[in-house]
């Protein structure tokens, strides 16, 4: 209810609502009300209200701020974008439109179906039935219910602008991606336009800095400290390279101890998570001891359950950091 989100603005000052809708009038004076009605009418009771009825062709006013404007063939046009200021002059969409290597194209062959010659012809020709020109600018057609609707298509070289447009200005408040996408997709339309967003939205400087983050921050990084052989382990797959003639192998298994430097390499035909753990426990646990510690990195290989439950002292490293595994560095 419209009130209900003016509240604070509302308060007990006497307001007067002008409205076509037959049964707000009957919220007052109506009789056998219904408990859904009567309920509304209770919550309206906290203002001080004054129901005007209107006609609805002299309703101007909310109409202007409620309907869409819909086109001689009754598509819905999106345009709010193209009044705006970032947008203006027109004459800028049309010129980049013409040079945009996604809507190019298209446009020329909108423009000039029988004139139009591309190595492509066919392919363009398909492409162009989702696309409109009206008034010399660009629209993609989306059908969504009964309404087809309209939204501008938006060259390359204006896609900053917008995405400035909709996100950073005072406004737009720095919504997050889900949000932004949204609008973009409300507004405008480019090809992939998700992943764009979404690229531009996580690179936001000011996002960045002051938007809560819904994870633990990143702890101190430490040097790892070893005291005797077998301690820790650092383990990697290696990978895959060209088969070997004699044994069919592909990968290597990379063992080496932090404490001695030792390395074990174990060269194996597959790299899947049983022939890895087997590996490990045939070829290194039984033939020395099995080590306190394992490091290794994310890798399906490791982070599996069958590898978990064969080290209980299994560390995995922290993404991008090699160091932390002497296999690596
Ligand atoms: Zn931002």
């Amino acid at each position: 209810m419209a009130v209900q989100k003016f509240r604070v603005y509302l308060g007990k000052a006497p307001v007067t609502i002008y409205s076509d809708h037959v049964a707000v009038d009957r919220l007052y004076s109506g009789k056998n009300l219904t408990p859904r009605l009567i309920r509304w009418a209770l919550k309206l009771q906290e203002y001080n209200l004054i129901i005007k009825h209107t006609p609805d062709k002299e309703n101007t006013v909310a109409h202007a701020l409620s309907r869409i404007k819909l086109d001689e063939n009754g598509n819905q046009i999106k345009c709010a974008m193209l009044t705006s200021k970032v947008l203006d002059p027109r004459e800028t969409i049309i010129a980049e439109l013409l040079k945009d290597p996604d809507f190019g194209d298209i446009y020329a062959y909108l423009k000039d179906p029988d004139n139009f010659e591309h190595v492509d012809f066919a392919a363009i020709r398909n492409r162009a039935r989702n696309y409109e020109i009206i008034d010399n600018l660009l629209f993609y057609t989306k059908s969504t219910n009964e309404i087809q609707e309209l939204t501008p298509a938006i060259p390359a070289t204006l896609w900053l602008s917008i995405l400035q447009e909709l996100h950073d200005s005072p406004t737009a408040g720095h919504f997050g991606i889900k949000k932004t996408v949204h609008r973009v997709h409300k507004a405008v339309y480019f090809p992939q336009l998700h992943k764009i967003v979404t690229t531009y939205v996580r690179s936001c400087k000011l996002c960045q800095l002051i938007n809560n983050v819904n994870y633990s921050p990143a702890g101190c990084l430490n040097s790892i400290r070893v005291t005797f052989p077998n301690e820790i382990l650092g383990i990697d797959l290696l990978g895959p390279f060209p088969q070997s003639e004699l044994n069919k192998n592909r990968y290597l298994l990379v063992i080496a101890g932090h404490f001695s430097k030792w390395v074990e390499i174990i060269s194996l035909k597959r790299a899947s998570t049983k022939i890895v753990a087997d590996a490990f426990l045939h070829k290194y646990i039984l033939k020395y001891v099995a080590p306190l510690k394992v490091i290794s990195d994310n890798s399906r290989q490791f982070v599996c359950q069958m590898f978990q439950n064969l080290c209980k002292g299994h560390m995995k490293m922290v993404p991008y950091r090699p160091q932390a595994n002497i296999t690596q560095s």
